[in-house]
């Protein structure tokens, strides 16, 4: 079996940009990918998500932002992301599934299809693959429908069923504009939401990603980005905040029971279904045998929480993690791993 310069896991924005420039650099490597087409988590979300309705996608290395029109987001940058890799000729390979990465002089990297060797690796998983849901009193006890972010089926769904949305970010508040106008919503969160009235420049983007990158540098779990720029209201949401759906319900309930929620006051709350918009944590659990994580349960990263190398290895780049989980953020972490890569396999 060859051994290979280096391995990109995840073809999603960070993986493809990073595959992007490790090809510029003249690196060998290869891409292995989950999924059984090109697009990352995009070609898993909502029907209902269209490019406007998106926070802004930014363009790949070396191409053109996707339009920003009322096409489906889980459609548009798919095809934008197939037709880049073909043009770039990328060398991604699917449906491959990582199970572990191990390994000592070199990197084992075990698949559902077989294993690979490789002398560095760029891990570009995303979080998509880990949905996260708070543990609740009497979460299995209700007997009416949960469901999570990536189960949303649209608003359908919902009409007529009395539907509690949880969680303080981007996804709940926009579940929340859907919603609430043809059913009924209640909101629950665990902190009263942060909106943002001043314009999101540039620098308030940077003191945003600054906050995450403080977390990654002292070892604790990353944040996601999206969660500390503050929530917005867009023109499509102004009838559910006319409803009054966004008069979250605080503090959050304390338990669940059977047929809905029991709040911090004791009172009683009826819900048909619980919508847990609660975000999600870093697909990294394969990892594990690289014994990367600190004993708070993240991933420290060099140059302040800045870079992408794992300090305990700097053979593991990390891109598309903490502070650059966004499309912007995974373009500029993809080029940095691709040129750290470089420098680790001349023994700089
Ligand atoms: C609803 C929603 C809307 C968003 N809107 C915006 C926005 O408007 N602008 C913005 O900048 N960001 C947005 N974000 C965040 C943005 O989508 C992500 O930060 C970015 O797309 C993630 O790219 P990625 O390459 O890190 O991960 P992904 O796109 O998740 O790609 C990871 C890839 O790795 C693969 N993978 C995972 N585990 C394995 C494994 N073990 N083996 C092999 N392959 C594996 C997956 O199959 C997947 O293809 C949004 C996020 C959500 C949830």
């Amino acid at each position: 079996m060859t051994t290979l310069d280096s391995l990109v896991i995840g073809a999603g924005q960070a993986g493809l940009s990073a595959s992007y420039h490790l090809r510029r650099l003249g690196i060998g490597h290869v891409v292995l990918d989950a999924n059984d087409a090109p697009g990352g988590a995009w070609q898993h979300r909502w029907d209902a998500l269209t490019m406007r309705d998106v926070h802004g996608v930014a363009e790949l290395p070396g191409s053109v932002p996707p339009p920003r029109d009322g096409r489906r987001a889980n459609a548009a940058v798919p095809e934008e992301f197939a037709a880049y890799e073909r043009e770039h000729g990328l060398p991604v390979i699917r449906p491959v599934a990582v199970r572990s990465v191990s390994g000592d002089d070199e990197l084992l990297v075990e698949t559902d299809r077989g294993t690979w060797r490789t002398r560095t690796l760029v891990n570009a998983t995303g979080t998509w693959t880990r949905p996260f849901v708070p543990v609740y009193p009497g979460r299995d006890a209700f007997r009416g429908e949960q469901l999570h972010t990536v189960d949303y089926p649209g608003p359908e769904h919902f009409r007529g069923r009395r539907t509690l949305v949880v969680g303080g970010g981007a996804s709940a508040v926009q579940f929340l504009g859907a919603l609430a106008p043809i059913t009924d919503v209640l909101w629950a969160t665990r902190r009263p939401p942060v909106w943002r009235t001043d314009e999101f420049t540039p620098e308030a983007g940077a003191a945003s990603v600054a906050l995450v990158e403080r977390r990654v540098a002292a070892g604790l779990p990353p944040e996601s980005v999206v969660s500390v720029t503050g929530l917005v209201l867009r023109p499509q949401e102004e009838e559910a905040r006319r409803l009054g759906a966004y008069d979250a319900r605080l503090p959050m309930f304390r338990s669940i029971e059977a047929d809905g929620v029991r709040w911090a006051d004791g009172s009683f709350e009826r819900v048909d279904v619980i919508l847990w918009a609660t975000g999600f944590r870093p697909a990294i659990g394969h990892l594990a045998p690289l014994g990367l994580r600190t004993a708070a349960g993240g991933i420290m990263l060099d140059r302040d929480g800045r870079g992408t190398t794992a300090v305990a290895d700097p053979r593991i780049q990390l891109v598309g993690y903490g502070p650059s989980a966004s499309t912007i953020g995974a373009n500029r972490a993809g080029r940095q791993a691709a040129r750290l890569v470089r420098r680790f396999l001349r023994g700089e």
